[in-house]
């Protein structure tokens, strides 16, 4: 038997795709720990893990809104951040894994402090990555050289003084890249196949590329016409009133059904009265709804696009972040979907109908899923973390 300490971001892209490997390695007799936030504890137990909550240690929860809108793009401030939350949870990891002896520590490529916890300890990593794998290569696909990133942390003196805050306290990191960046030597896991990701072939044979992790329907959804189109935003940045407005108006005399999925802080009463076709919830079932949806509006987060060409349906793309952009481009270049710049009603609605009536883009995205379909799962990232712990004895 082996113990395995997961550790993720409180958001459900990144710890969805996890779960089944969870519940993978307990079902083969292992021991999984997964340090998380309360909003995860329960499905996270349910996975089969003892769950340990972050919350009370996390740099960012106790930022002021003006700074929380910061992160990601004001580098300096994010650092820090990373480096508060993860000297915060020092002492209590620390103390924790000196009687749990961790095999193996998995972290998201985001929950730095995860990795940063192996490092000090010199326990076997493997990171846990739910977008796209990163080198200079997939990097051009993300419209951000690392030369660029590396460029800019360097000449920032706030960042050296954050990693010198973390050398103090025993984290052998040379730089906030030994954290963020996992390099060609990183064992990684990454929930898409091969042929989804790009230029996968420029990857040593550190990484997995075991296959997005659908979950199954919790409900059956009642398809009432002949077509179905989905648009959701995701569950992080969905609040955008304007953008369900033109959608409401690009299918009001539109033969087809339209659900919206808004987002559970989004002020649906705002629509106002909507077309008899067109249904709006806080959040849906969205593999119920996927499996019988003929077209996806989609902002491209990584899990609702893997989600989609899951199963065969195209997409409609309007990306907000870079990463959401790379997984437009990508899809763009398999010729699964259309990816818009404007967010009008007539736009949507013209791209909308031409993947519903063009069905190269229903093929394209029925065969990434076969793609998807050949890789090993859950399983394989299982395998995955296994074969790292015994390479590690
Ligand atoms: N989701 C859902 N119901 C909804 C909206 C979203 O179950 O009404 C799920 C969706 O299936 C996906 C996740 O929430 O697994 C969203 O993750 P994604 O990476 O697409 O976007 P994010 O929310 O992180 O921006």
């Amino acid at each position: 038997m082996s113990r395995i300490v997961f550790f993720c971001i409180p958001a459900h892209g990144h710890t969805n795709p996890t779960l089944g490997v969870v519940r993978e390695l307990v079902r083969r007799g292992h021991e999984v720990w997964y340090y998380s936030y309360e909003m995860m504890r329960e499905k996270i137990e349910t996975a089969g893990a003892r769950f340990v909550a972050c919350d009370a240690y996390d740099g960012e929860m106790r930022l002021s809104p003006k700074d929380a809108a910061k992160i990601g793009k004001d580098l300096a401030l994010s650092t820090r951040v990373l480096v508060d939350t993860t000297l915060a949870l020092d002492e209590m990891v620390m103390a924790q894994m000196k009687d749990m002896r961790p095999d193996c520590i998995v972290a998201d490529s985001m929950a730095v402090w995860g990795k940063a916890a192996a490092l000090k300890l010199g326990v076997p990593f493997v990171s846990s990555t739910t977008t796209f794998a990163f080198n200079k290569h997939s990097a051009q696909l993300m419209k951000q050289s690392p030369m660029e990133l590396v460029g800019m942390l360097f000449s920032m003196g706030k960042i050296a003084k954050q990693i010198a805050r973390l050398q103090e306290k025993g984290y052998p990191v040379k730089s906030v890249l030994d954290l963020i960046q996992n390099d060609e030597h990183t064992h990684t896991v990454v929930y898409t196949s091969p042929q989804f990701q790009p230029c996968a072939d420029t990857f040593t044979d550190r990484y997995a590329f075991v296959g997005p992790s659908i979950r199954p329907a919790q409900s059956e959804f009642a398809k009432r016409a002949e077509k179905l189109v989905y648009i959701s935003m995701g569950t992080v940045n969905n609040d955008m009133i304007p953008l369900y407005r033109q959608c409401v108006a690009a299918f009001a005399d539109a033969p087809v059904q339209v659900v919206i999925s808004a987002g559970e802080r989004t002020d649906i009463a705002a629509l106002g009265a909507l077309p008899g076709n067109v249904e709006v919830y806080p959040q849906v079932d969205q593999i119920a709804v996927l499996e019988k949806a003929d077209a996806f509006v989609t902002h491209c987060g990584m899990n609702s696009a893997s989600e989609a060409l899951y199963f065969g349906v195209p997409l409609v793309m309007l990306p907000v972040t870079k990463e959401q952009g790379a997984v437009a481009v990508r899809a763009r270049q398999l010729g699964a979907g259309v990816y818009l710049k404007k967010k009008t009603a007539e736009e949507i609605r013209a791209a909308v109908d031409l993947v519903l009536s063009d069905p190269a883009y229903r093929r394209a995205a029925q065969e990434i899923a076969a793609g998807f379909k050949a890789c090993p799962g859950a399983a394989g990232a299982a395998d995955k973390i296994l074969r790292v712990i015994a390479e590690g004895k």
